[in-house]
């Protein structure tokens, strides 16, 4: 038997298309984006302006699938880590950040990872898959806060730019008016710099980027993550200098700051030396120990030296809250637990 063809993660080019396909009056695709998107139906059967008949045919080849978190963890600050199930006996994971007028979700866009970034629990875990567009969007849909979401992050498990045709649906489905209509500067997309596809997502999205950079020197770089390699970090800043960064886009450079690796003041020196005619700011990222890891955070003050050093010099730099610490242990530690059992 052929499987059904989940609704749910479709555009409006590709609903028009089964309209085409399935001989439907065209302005049925609109119909059906308002029920997916709009009113968040849970199945066909709800989209009661489709005529019955329309409804029948629909379901003989197609369904509206979408699955709810199989666990969570809520921390006392009351970040939340939910767990989804993507396949036999593998799980990704979304972290929902509440914080004053905000409420961001960080989500997944692979499962495992391969660009192997030292660090990284999810990087050590390897690659397993792919996320569809369906099963990033479901991540968004599918926990009790989806409807205050106000911020969407692709920084948790996997490299979006390694994925990017389902990341670039599910940013179509979010910022389209036939969507969610979510404004795309609530929206940052998280690289280690994967060039060609900077490209591509400059030209195909209005969202803000983010680029772990983490060190500014390549050899040290390259120690810490293997895609310096292919893609090093000098060609990336060549390339994002080519794009206007002086309207509402915003570009910033996460920098995890570990203990005597890049704390140091000729790394931050460095740092000004290759931003500084740049539009960007700096993240700097508290770095929390775990297992198998050899490298170790820093004290506050040391991240608070490291951030004065940079804004003096005129980087617009901020220490980024550490939020769900008891929960959080590393992106990546809940999925792999649970394959595991
Ligand atoms: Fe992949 Fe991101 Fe981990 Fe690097 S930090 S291995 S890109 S998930």
């Amino acid at each position: 038997m052929v499987p059904k063809t989940n609704l749910f993660g479709l555009t409006l080019a590709d609903l028009q298309q089964i309209c085409n396909n399935e001989k439907m009056p065209k302005f049925a695709a609109k119909q059906m984006a308002d029920w997916l998107y709009k009113k968040r139906s849970n199945s066909i059967d709800e989209m009661t302006n489709l005529s019955l008949k329309v409804r029948e045919q629909l379901k003989e080849k197609y369904v509206l699938e979408k699955s709810l978190p199989v666990d969570s963890q809520t921390s006392v600050d009351g970040t939340k880590k939910y767990l989804f199930a993507v396949g036999k006996n593998e799980y990704i994971e979304s972290v929902y950040i509440p914080d004053k007028d905000r409420a961001t979700l960080c989500i997944s866009s692979q499962i495992g990872c391969k660009m192997g970034c030292r660090f990284c629990v999810t990087g050590k875990q390897g690659f397993k898959g792919n996320l569809t567009a369906a099963q990033i969007l479901n991540q968004i849909f599918s926990i009790p806060e989806s409807s205050a979401l106000t911020n969407i992050v692709y920084m948790g498990m996997g490299e979006p730019f390694d994925n990017f045709d389902a990341v670039l649906k599910s940013i179509q489905v979010l910022t389209s008016e036939w969507g969610v209509a979510m404004s795309p500067r609530r929206i940052t997309v998280s690289t280690v710099g994967v060039i060609p596809v900077i490209r591509d997502f400059m030209e195909k999205t209005e969202c803000h980027l983010a680029v772990s950079l983490h060190v500014p020197f390549g050899d040290k770089r390259q120690e810490l993550m293997p895609m310096q390699k292919p893609y090093p970090h000098t060609e990336i800043l060549r390339l994002l200098k080519k794009y206007d960064w002086s309207g509402q886009r915003r570009l910033s450079f996460e920098y995890i700051v570990f203990k005597n690796f890049n704390d140091d003041e000729h790394s931050a020196r460095k740092l000004v030396e290759i931003l500084k005619h740049l539009r960007c700011r700096v993240n700097l990222i508290r770095f929390h120990s775990s297992e198998g890891v050899p490298l170790e955070g820093v004290a506050d003050d040391k991240m608070i030296a490291f951030r004065d050093y940079l804004t003096n010099e005129g980087i617009i730099c901020t220490i980024r809250a550490s939020r769900g610490e008891d929960i959080m242990a590393a992106c990546g530690l809940l999925a792999g637990k649970k394959a595991d059992e």
